[in-house]
């Protein structure tokens, strides 16, 4: 079983998965500089990453990703559903804030803006859950977990340990977010990929954004917020 590496880039988490054959970087944030120092640090080259695989298109997982594939020869790996949005780096859908309070920060920043992400004829498009990477001596499974964005994707381990990009989150306490993502295009969605994930087997998640996480936790949100709806 290959190990898992932390990178925190600003806001936002970046982990490497060591496979058999080299490394899958699970999305590249938004600090370009702050990966490079993390890899030299950890004595990794930039042509051992064979992999990166993107949860989704927004900004702060893909504004550093034209510079890193500058540097490697990694193939991407994304959902067909943000295929337009990494392309043209307009986002085709609306999200939802998740509270008033989420909608004020919103105003402030500019996370969900995106940025044109240069694709390559080799790179891999998700249709559906593939083991795809198996072959490529990673553990693992991708899964579609939509509901943050169409075509969010998450990757399990066959540990029990899941990268699941924004459909959950472990950030913002004070938003009241509970796990939830600050902004989805889609909530029933996520709440749906919730289960997906804990029917899965999912054991240990590691967001984007914020500490990792039990799946006991996240079954006690989905609980509280299937039972809001009831
Ligand atoms: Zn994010």
């Amino acid at each position: 079983m290959g190990f898992i590496i932390r990178i925190k880039s600003g806001i936002t988490n970046l982990y490497l998965i060591k496979g058999e054959d080299g490394y899958l970087l699970i999305d590249a944030g938004y600090k370009f500089k702050i990966l490079e120092k993390w890899l030299k640090t950890l004595n990794i080259g930039w042509d051992e990453i064979k992999f990166i695989l993107i949860t989704h298109h927004h900004l702060d997982h893909v504004l550093a990703l034209n510079s890193v594939r500058e540097h490697t020869n990694a193939t991407l790996v994304f959902h067909r559903k943000e295929l337009s949005a990494l392309k043209t780096g307009s986002s085709p859908r609306k999200l939802i804030p998740l509270n008033f309070r989420v909608c004020l920060l919103m105003l402030l920043s500019s996370f969900s803006k995106t940025k044109p992400v240069n694709i390559d004829e080799k790179d891999f498009i998700v249709n559906k859950d593939t083991d795809v990477l198996r072959d490529f001596g990673i553990p693992g499974k991708i899964l579609h977990t939509p509901g943050h964005t169409q075509g969010s994707i998450s990757l399990l381990l066959d540990d029990g340990s899941a990268f699941v990009g924004d459909v959950a989150m472990n950030y913002f306490r004070l938003l009241g977010l509970k796990k939830r993502p600050l902004v989805a295009e889609n909530y029933e969605a996520v709440f749906k990929s919730w289960e997906k994930l804990l029917s899965a087997g999912v054991k240990r998640i590691f967001p984007s954004h914020g500490e990792p996480f039990s799946a006991s936790e996240l079954e006690i949100a989905l609980q509280l917020f299937s039972k809001k709806e009831a």
